[in-house]
């Protein structure tokens, strides 16, 4: 099985984790993470998204 590692400490993920479009983040970092840099992370997010619904019409 292919082991996760969080993009930001490096650590094998185990259990939750958010996976932020900048890449895989285990909980703990992403406690750590700003807000506004979350916020960022959302709208790649939903950016990526909207982009998608764009190619399926
Ligand atoms: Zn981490």
């Amino acid at each position: 099985m292919k082991t996760l590692k969080c993009t930001r400490c490096g650590k094998e993920i185990k259990g939750g984790f958010y996976n932020a479009p900048s890449g895989a983040s285990c909980c703990e970092c992403w406690d750590k993470v700003p807000q506004k840099e979350k916020n960022k992370e959302l709208e790649k997010a939903l950016s990526k998204l909207a982009s998608i619904g764009r190619n399926l019409k």
